[in-house]
């Protein structure tokens, strides 16, 4: 395995989903801000605006006084959807894994890398974008999959990097 593919596609933690990022987990790893995808991270392509689960996430979120803010290679008319009723700092058209529209993002939020957590999906965009950044990468499985040749394939370039994060972290 190339090594520097390594460095910048293992995440550092592998949920099962956005809920598992309990208050204790981020009290342990200092965590102030969440930088996060959307699609398929918090909800799936077809959900429009948050949902009820997505919320109390982010109550829980509000209430520990971490801020968030989204950082979607999306479209804008999609993101301002979803980000309408809350207002978070929010960029579209992030070009994912490029590192801009994310410094700018984390500026924005008045965020530093070590106090931040990136909570995405996929390995070639978000683990590669945050772990340029140096932050806290958190990766889920997407919430609903594409099945098709494209999104299979990127499942297969991804194996290797997953299987050595559970290598590293034997259950
Ligand atoms: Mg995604």
């Amino acid at each position: 395995m190339n090594m520097l593919f390594e460095k910048y596609l293992v995440p550092d933690l592998v949920l099962s989903s956005f809920r598992d990022l309990t208050p204790a987990l981020l009290d342990e790893r200092g965590i102030r801000n969440i930088l996060s995808d959307i699609d398929n991270t918090l909800v799936t392509y077809d959900d429009a605006e948050p949902t009820p689960d997505v919320l109390s996430f982010f109550a829980m979120l509000a209430e520990l006084g971490i801020k968030i803010g989204f950082l979607s290679n999306n479209h804008a008319y999609r993101v301002e959807r979803f980000n309408r009723d809350l207002g978070y700092v929010a960029i579209a058209d992030a070009g994912k894994p490029g590192i801009k529209a994310a410094k700018e993002a984390m500026e924005r939020m008045g965020a530093e890398p070590e106090t931040t957590l990136f909570l995405g999906d996929q390995l070639l965009t978000d683990a590669a974008c945050a772990k340029q950044l140096g932050l806290y990468t958190v990766i889920v499985p997407p919430i609903k999959d594409r099945t098709d040749l494209f999104n299979r394939s990127k499942r297969l370039i991804e194996k290797p990097y997953m299987k050595k994060y559970h290598a590293r972290n034997p259950k």
